[in-house]
């Protein structure tokens, strides 16, 4: 049993989207494909992934370093004991030869999509769907059947703003979904404005949450938590930097609505200096680090277990990504739901074709691997990229 080749490719995002901060068109992600020798249905096993949403491709960090370390290992030294499987904590290792701690950049999402890429082959290896075999193996076989979902959205709009972003907001209830999220920071007034109107559509402020992405700095955002209490939103979410646990843990003793972060931290050290400095409260707080862009699976699962010994419970984790693999993961590890991007980030954003959201929740394909075979704007790209 080996790995033949692994190859990846980098595509545009097909979204034009942007918003005050970020040019979505410009957005390309890394897809790769894993291909072995193992022989399913008549056909070679390929795992596929890609590098998750928001972010860039990686080919120089894939081909230069990791994609070479994985092909040059002894077959052997990539299975797992009973030999009829590969491990994907061995390959991670592979992976990270030759790699000093700290320094995470670019690199975890380069580690992280031939990781989940394995996790796909590793899935259909043994027959079943991601989120099966993650239950059974880590979670004491107990999957969720169907996974919250929130719709995220909500950009600026140049005119009319508030009866685009009310008409937004309307599809995507429209489209099953109870709980969305809208971007703020331009400005406080507006911003309640906003908020206003898509309280008004969705009918409650416990249905909504709101993300800065990062951009106010600490004054702003203290007077954003003042003025956001009374609404008792879902969530408010990356306040400030990522980095700045001081400001987090200031913004955390006055605003006693749930915060929400950590789709920017890129390791389980980062998240641990969260959890230790950044003052959130693991009774009502979100962490939503992406299982891909942080090294992959295999280091999420080393997150997943420092959050629990620290004392927060999987019903406080959402991943970040609107993807098949942040669904897979919580749907197999009891994870309290997953983001989604309806209208951003195609053809990677959103779930299988045959799994529409009804009432805020949505069902995962019971087929082998992640499922990116169910979704058929994305198989195109994927498939095109694992032919033989
Ligand atoms: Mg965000």
């Amino acid at each position: 049993m080996k790995i033949v080749d692994i190859r990846d490719e980098v595509v545009g995002n097909q979204s034009s989207f942007r918003n005050a901060y970020v040019d979505f068109s410009q957005m390309t992600v890394s897809v790769v494909a894993v291909v072995t020798d193992v022989i399913r249905d008549g056909r070679p096993v390929v795992g596929y992934g890609f590098n998750s949403t928001g972010r860039y491709g990686c080919q120089g960090l894939l081909r230069e370093r990791f994609i070479p370390r994985v092909l040059a290992a002894e077959p052997d030294e990539l299975l797992d004991e009973s030999g009829s499987n590969f491990d994907p904590a061995k390959v991670w290792a592979t992976m990270m030869t030759n790699e000093k701690p700290g320094g995470h950049g670019e690199r975890p999402a380069a580690v992280g999509v031939i990781d989940i890429a394995m996790w796909d082959a590793v899935a259909k290896i043994y027959g079943a769907p991601l989120w099966r075999l993650l239950a059974d193996r880590y979670h004491g076989g107990m999957a969720s059947e169907r996974v919250w979902v929130y719709a995220a959205g909500g950009y600026y709009y140049p005119d009319d703003g508030l009866s685009k972003l009310s008409d937004e907001m309307r599809s995507y209830l429209d489209r099953g979904y109870r709980a969305v999220k809208l971007k703020i920071g331009a400005g406080l007034d507006e911003d309640l404005r906003r908020i206003e109107t898509v309280i008004k559509v969705v009918g409650s402020g416990a249905n909504v949450a709101v993300d800065a992405n990062g951009r106010m700095d600490p004054e702003t955002a203290i007077a954003y938590g003042e003025a956001l209490r009374p609404y008792g939103l879902l969530w408010f979410e990356e306040p400030g930097d990522p980095l700045d646990f001081e400001m987090l843990a200031e913004l955390a003793k006055l605003y006693d609505g749930p915060l929400a972060t950590g789709e920017n931290l890129f390791s389980r050290h980062d998240a641990r200096n969260l959890l230790r400095y950044g003052g959130l409260r693991p009774d009502r707080d979100i962490l939503q680090v992406d299982p891909v862009q942080s090294y992959g699976l295999v280091e999420y699962l080393r997150i997943l277990e420092m959050l629990d010994a620290a004392g927060w419970h999987s019903e406080r984790i959402v991943p970040h990504g609107g993807h098949q693999m942040a669904l897979n993961v919580a749907a197999g590890l009891g994870l309290a739901g997953a983001e989604s991007y309806p209208d951003v980030f195609r053809p990677f954003g959103g779930f299988a074709d045959d799994s529409p959201i009804e009432d805020g929740y949505v069902r995962l394909p019971d087929r082998p691997g992640i499922g990116f075979e169910a979704k058929s704007d994305l198989y195109a790209v994927m498939r095109k990229l694992g032919a033989e």
